[in-house]
């Protein structure tokens, strides 16, 4: 727990002591704080299964983007503190429920609490996978010691565009930090597997990038999806998402203020098939409300449940739109 003090866990390296109650640049101290536990039904089929994917959204984020779905925790103050003790519980109670997974929602700025309660959990003789959940906005230094405790890392890839990740987040070093931590996350654990193109084996081990459509930037989509070509080969699983809803201060901004329309999302599946990603989940249906979470609410993700997962394209895939 010392890490906390003079804190250097995420790339802003930005130093605050969080163990005497100070907040850094992600917004949390070391008083560990979550808004939700429970089985997950919303992330990729092959993650969420038929039992659920058991998910640990922590509070706070060290990337900050202004348009987060996750807002109401990641910027706002929805969360609650609690103990090592008390996410020992959480966690034996998903395992208790038989989720396939445990799914640390945003767990970089937490990584002293998560990786004792990994350590705990292992030394219990829970062998399930352990999923790091990231922005991909990670110190690459630090992937190592996540690698020695979680099976399966699922990070983003958001720009590619420096400007881009400057207006977004603050840093416009975020393409250049998050290919390298990937580069390290791919060299630990591999390639997600097992590898199931309709999505219904679960995942035991590896990594899947995760890329949301943002409205009007489909460039920075096809910079990133050419960027992780280029670096990882076609076999890279992939997640591209269209699930974007402009949150409150997207409208304030005048940025980002829409949903993803079906022909961009359609220019971008076009250009997922032209680069030859064979293992790809999709949305078809862009901009559905269904994926917009409420964390104030005891159930914040009400409408995954009724929809179910995502789907990979189909083999004749023209254009998302049509499927
Ligand atoms: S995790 Fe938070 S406190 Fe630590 S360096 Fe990053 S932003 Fe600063």
């Amino acid at each position: 727990m010392r890490r906390y003090a003079n804190c250097k866990l995420c790339p802003r390296q930005c130093g605050a002591d969080r163990s005497s109650g100070q907040t850094g640049f992600c917004g949390e101290s070391a008083a560990c704080r979550i808004a939700f536990a429970g089985p997950h039904y919303g992330e990729e089929p092959c993650f969420s299964g038929t039992r659920g994917s058991g998910a640990i959204f922590f509070c706070g984020c060290s990337s900050q983007c202004f348009f987060c779905q996750n807002h109401q925790i990641s910027l706002g103050d929805q969360g609650r503190v609690v103990t090592a003790d008390d996410l020992l519980a959480m966690a034996e109670d998903l395992i208790k429920q038989g989720v396939h997974n445990l799914n640390f929602v945003t767990p970089d700025h937490f990584w002293p609490h998560i990786e004792n309660l990994g350590r705990r959990l292992r030394a219990r003789g829970h062998t399930l996978p352990f999923i790091f959940n990231s922005s991909g906005y990670q110190a690459p230094a630090m992937v190592a010691a996540y690698a020695e405790l979680m099976d399966i890392f699922m990070p983003d890839f958001k720009f590619a565009d420096p400007d881009l990740a400057h207006a977004c987040m603050r840093d416009h070093r975020y393409p250049d930090i998050t290919r390298e931590a990937l580069r390290r996350m791919v060299a630990a654990q591999g390639f997600l597997e097992p590898w199931d193109d309709d999505g219904r084996l679960v995942a035991r081990r590896g990594v899947l990038v995760r890329h949301l459509v943002l409205p009007g930037y489909v460039e920075n989509t096809r910079r990133v999806l050419r960027l992780l070509r280029d670096e990882f080969g076609p076999q890279l699983p992939l997640s591209v998402m269209s699930q974007f809803r402009p949150v409150e201060t997207c409208l304030t901004r005048g940025l980002l203020d829409r949903t993803v329309t079906a022909e961009e999302y359609g220019q971008v599946c076009d250009l997922v098939e032209e680069l030859g990603f064979e293992r790809v989940f999709i949305q078809p249906d862009a901009g559905h409300p269904d994926f917009l979470p409420d964390f104030s609410k005891k159930e914040p993700f009400a409408g995954h449940l009724k929809r179910g997962g995502r789907r990979r394209p189909p083999a004749d895939h023209a254009s998302p739109q049509t499927s």
